[in-house]
């Protein structure tokens, strides 16, 4: 899977097609698979540009720089996706703005979100972010503790819980990344089998999103492989 030499004419075009053939190869429906372009640390005119090739799903990681894109990008289209750590004294404000918290892992930021989401907009959409490696440093809760999480989270009904994101280390090699996401996509299975009403795999970056596709993700979220193929 080497990428295109030269410039990409039909930039958007291109990362859409790889991805629908990779769903295909690994009898998906190319639809179950949504981008979401994470547009940290990204221009506003290089967003405005993604947005003119049809693309309003965007993942930011920080309170304070999405706060700043906001007062340009007001396009009633966009759907804002926070990916990034959560702080307490920052749910409001992200209650009141996002669609989507992919990285919630703290009960008190649940319970902060449930109570800030403002009364005339849906129930927003959150995902669990589980630490696959265990990482001691890293955001997320451990797979064997998803169970009680879920609920906890069950009442609080200003959050809709539609499933769960990782983020785990780097591998080099794809069966490796394969299989760490393989082990993701097995508890989302079970847990449904529990009868939790889960519909979302948020998982794999630039580097690996062929492995997360293979294994089951329903939204990948690419920052370089998306906003460079404009380049
Ligand atoms: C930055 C980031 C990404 C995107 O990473 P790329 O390697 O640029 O695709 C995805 N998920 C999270 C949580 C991130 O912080």
């Amino acid at each position: 899977m080497n990428p295109p030499e030269g410039p990409a004419i039909l930039p958007f075009k291109t990362l859409k097609e790889r991805i629908s053939d990779i769903a295909r190869n690994a009898h998906r429906n190319p639809e179950d698979i949504q981008v979401l372009a994470v547009s940290k640390h990204q221009s506003i005119p290089d967003i405005q540009a993604a947005i003119n090739g049809g693309q309003f799903d965007f993942g930011e990681s920080y309170v304070q720089e999405v706060q700043a894109k906001l007062t340009q990008l007001t396009d009633p289209r966009l759907v804002w996706h926070f990916i990034g750590p959560l702080q307490s004294n920052k749910t409001r404000w992200i209650a009141e703005h996002m669609h989507w918290v992919h990285s919630l892992d703290r009960i008190k930021i649940a319970e902060r979100l449930n109570a800030q989401r403002p009364a005339h907009l849906p129930a927003l959409n959150v995902c669990i972010q589980v630490n696959l490696d265990q990482e001691i440093q890293k955001s997320g809760i451990e797979l064997q503790d998803i169970p009680d999480f879920l609920k906890q989270i069950q009442g609080l009904t200003r959050l809709r819980c539609r499933g769960l994101m990782a983020l785990p280390k780097p591998r080099e090699n794809h069966e490796d990344q394969r299989a760490i996401f393989e082990k993701l996509h097995q508890s989302f299975i079970a847990l449904q089998a529990q009868g939790f009403d889960l519909d979302t795999l948020s998982m794999g970056t630039s580097q690996d999103f062929q492995a997360a596709i293979e294994a089951g993700a329903t939204w990948i979220r690419l920052g370089q492989a998306f906003f460079k193929q404009s380049e």
